[in-house]
């Protein structure tokens, strides 16, 4: 039998060769069925693992037909389309072009560009959520599919994602976008880190408008703002954002910014604090004040300004005293105020006009400005008075007042010289007051009442003059203010009296009496009138006073009258040579003597306050004289002009001032004058008085010179009208009994 291997051996060697080969073939050919198979397995594994990507992808894929229709979908894109399967949709979905875009030009374009570039990305449209047709916005990328082979377009596949949250939050957001650029001011958040730093993280369109700054500044230069502050405002624009920060409350603040373009605007500011993670971010808004604020300032202007000379006005200088004092106070430093009154402005203005008026006060504004410093104050409080406050003059009194005395120098010097006002030249002149305050004062206008005591001193000099405030001057000034106050009252309250002193004739008979006015304070006690008949003066009260004391004296003389033992004493009434020469003064005095005798009426007027209108006065004298009334020249010898008065005036009585009856025994010169004084009197024809007699001895000189009448403590002092009465009586009495006497011896 043969083997198998002998068979083999027993072939040809061709045919082995050939079986051989077929053998390789077919191993071959096993392999790579073996691999085929292998490789379409994975790739069957592969497009699943596609398809289930694809399938879970969140975007839309699909593939559709160049007319339109949808082959295939995933997932996402059936969801889109608001349907729950894909046969569904499929079923649904016949022209996407009319179904889809709620604009159908659309797909039209998106066509065109990708058929011109062979693709299409981020293609933003609106369209109908296919199933509920709800308007819907996507982006959506694709591509054509072309046959390999041909290249001919097959199929449109892409990808869609919705993207409606996002449009609409970008619409809202140019929505807002457009509202904000129509508010006036401007938006800006900010960030302060917890080390501090600031970085700018929002400026809204109308922030660069209000400040002119570009919109393409960076904003990370956070200087960009700052640096627009007014130097004046920054500190206190500082000051209010550190406490901001310090209290995490919201800011407010106003101050003026210089724009980029170089405008001043004033500008309010607000923010509110958020505080965050790493931390603060303030929103805020600014806006343009500056209208507002200009109406502020004009208003304040018209308060606080005089409109002529655009000077502080007093009630602005009464605010920044109030404010100086604590300071000075605080820092033990002394300021100065100066009270300057123009000397003779009405006169001018009385004879220029008030246009001229103005332009000189204008001019003075300018001068006094020039004689400070420009932290000093100059301010004018009333027609032709200005106050210059030197805020600090020193720390200590000397150095204060040597820089107040030199500034007044300055400021009348400066107001010394000529104006040009207009057409014409004005040579003036000014009174400054000056006052040294440390801040201790209790109020403000005290100051400005103590530099215009001073003032008046300085106008009472003379003019074109200072004088400083001088504290005793000043109690003087309230004891004279208090009094003046109870002087009214007591007018109204009849607290004054008369008192009486005799005057005795060569032989010691009471003849008469002079009036002396007492007032009778309720606390105070009898007041004598050298201390209130000065006061009554100045302040004009005297004219009431007088005609009070006239009616008393007069009522007086008409008791006496209807008296026996007095009917022939005499009475001397003072009256003050202003009050004499009212207009009232005649018909009051003619109306009171209606009812006694006249010729037993003294009027006396002190010489040295006689007016310089001597004719007047004397028409007057001349009136009463005619219905009897009599005349004395009082204090005779003390005034300049006692021969003047004498010989323009009809009087008819001299009284020797008692200055000189005190010195008769002792001055040589005295005597000498008493003695000329008598003699001229007699010249005359004047009876002569002298008072102040209080010892014999003057009275022996006085009778030896041939004097008429006598007064004086040594007969008597002035007392009530009762006491006067009895000494009278019983001085006249006592006569009258001697009288009889001698008669009766005779007889
Ligand atoms: P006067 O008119 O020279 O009055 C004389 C003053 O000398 C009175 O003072 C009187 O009290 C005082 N006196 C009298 N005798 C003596 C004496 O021996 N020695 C001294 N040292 N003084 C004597 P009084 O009453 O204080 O009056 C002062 C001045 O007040 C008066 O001076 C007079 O100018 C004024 N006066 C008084 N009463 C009135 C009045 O009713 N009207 C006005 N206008 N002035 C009056
Ligand atoms: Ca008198
Ligand atoms: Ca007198």
């Amino acid at each position: 039998m043969q083997t198998s291997s002998n068979i083999l051996i027993d072939m040809a060697p061709g045919t082995l060769a050939l079986i051989a080969v077929v053998c390789v073939l077919l191993v071959m050919l096993c392999a790579s069925v073996m691999r085929y198979r292998r490789l379409r397995l994975s790739s069957d594994e592969d497009r699943d693992n596609n398809r289930e990507l694809i399938e879970n992808l969140s975007e839309g894929i699909y593939r559709s037909t160049l007319d339109g229709r949808q082959l295939r979908a995933n997932r996402a894109l059936v969801q889109l389309n608001g349907y729950s399967s894909l046969s569904e949709m499929l079923s649904g979905v016949t022209d996407i072009a009319m179904e889809w875009y709620v604009d159908p030009a659309r797909r039209e374009e998106f066509r065109r560009l990708l058929h011109r570039d062979g693709s299409v990305v981020d293609f933003i449209s609106e369209i109908y959520r296919h199933k509920t047709r709800e308007r819907i916005w996507i982006t959506e990328s694709a591509r054509i599919v072309r046959d390999k082979r041909t290249g001919k377009p097959m199929f449109y596949e892409g990808s869609v994602r919705e993207i409606t949250e996002t449009v609409k939050r970008l619409k809202l957001e140019e929505h807002y976008k457009k509202l904000i650029n129509q508010i006036p001011g401007g938006l800006f958040q900010y960030k302060r880190d917890t080390s501090g730093k600031f970085t700018i993280t929002y400026l809204s369109r109308g922030f660069h408008r209000l400040t002119g700054i570009p919109e393409d500044q960076p904003l990370s230069d956070v200087k960009m703002f700052t640096r627009l502050i007014a130097e004046e405002d920054r500190e206190s624009y500082d000051n209010s954002l550190r406490e901001c920060f310090r209290t995490h409350t919201g800011w407010d603040h106003e101050f003026r910014i210089r724009t980029v373009d170089g405008v001043e605007k004033w500008v309010r500011a607000t923010a509110e604090p958020e505080r965050v993670a790493d931390g603060v971010i303030w929103h805020g808004y600014t806006s343009d004040i500056s209208i507002r604020k200009r109406q502020e300032i004009e208003i304040r202007q018209l308060a606080y300004f005089d409109p002529l000379t655009r000077l502080p006005n007093r009630r602005m200088l009464l605010d920044r005293l109030a404010l100086t004092l604590p300071k000075c106070r605080a820092h033990g430093r002394r300021g100065a105020l100066l009270f300057i009154d123009l000397d003779n402005f009405k006169t001018l203005n009385d004879t220029q006009g008030h246009d001229v008026g103005d332009a000189y006060l204008v001019q003075v504004a300018k001068r006094l400005k020039s004689c400070v410093r420009a932290d000093d104050l100059v301010a004018r409080i009333g027609g032709d008075e200005f106050v210059v406050v030197i805020e600090d003059a020193g720390v200590d009194e000397a150095t204060a007042s040597a820089r107040a005395i030199t500034i007044a120098g300055q400021v009348l010097t400066e107001l010394g010289s000529v104006f040009e006002v207009g057409a014409i030249q004005h040579q003036a002149s000014a009174s400054v007051g000056v006052v040294l305050y440390d801040g201790t004062e209790a109020r403000v206008d005290e100051i400005l009442k103590r530099a215009d005591i001073a003032m008046y001193k300085a106008k009472g000099a003379g003019r074109n003059a200072m004088a400083i405030f001088d504290p005793a001057a000043m109690l003087r000034e309230s004891e004279r203010y208090a009094m003046l106050t109870d002087l009214r009252a007591a007018l109204v309250q009849d607290q004054f009296q008369l008192h009486f002193q005799p005057q005795m004739d060569r032989a010691g008979r009471v003849c008469g009496a002079e009036a002396l006015v007492r007032w009778y304070h309720p606390e105070k006690g009898i007041i004598a009138p050298d201390q209130f008949i000065p006061l009554a003066e100045q302040s004009g009260l005297i004219n009431e006073l007088g005609k009070l004391v006239l009616a008393k004296g007069i009522a007086a003389l008409c008791e006496w009258q209807a008296d026996a033992a007095m009917s022939d004493i005499r009475l001397s009434i003072n009256v003050s040579v202003k009050s004499f020469g009212s207009a009232d003064f005649l018909p009051h005095i003619e109306g009171l003597i209606g009812g006694i005798d006249p010729t037993k009426l003294t009027l006396e007027f002190t010489e040295h306050v006689m007016a310089d209108n001597h004719a007047d006065t004397a028409c007057r004298m001349h009136r009463l004289k005619r219905l009897g009334v009599s005349f004395s020249l009082d204090d005779f010898g003390t005034g300049y002009s006692s021969l003047a008065c004498l010989r323009q005036l009809p009087f008819d009585e001299v009284k020797i001032d008692g200055s000189f009856v005190a010195d008769i025994e002792t001055k040589e010169s005295d005597r000498a004058l008493v003695r000329t004084i008598l003699a001229m009197a007699e010249t005359l024809g004047l009876v002569a008085v002298a008072e102040h007699v209080e010892n014999e001895r003057q009275e022996a000189f006085l009778k030896s010179f041939g004097c008429d009448l006598y007064q004086g403590y040594l007969y008597s002092p002035a007392v009530p009208a009762p006491a006067f009465l009895e000494l009278a009586r019983k001085t006249n009495g006592a006569f009258r009994t001697i009288d009889a006497g001698e008669q009766r011896q005779s007889a």
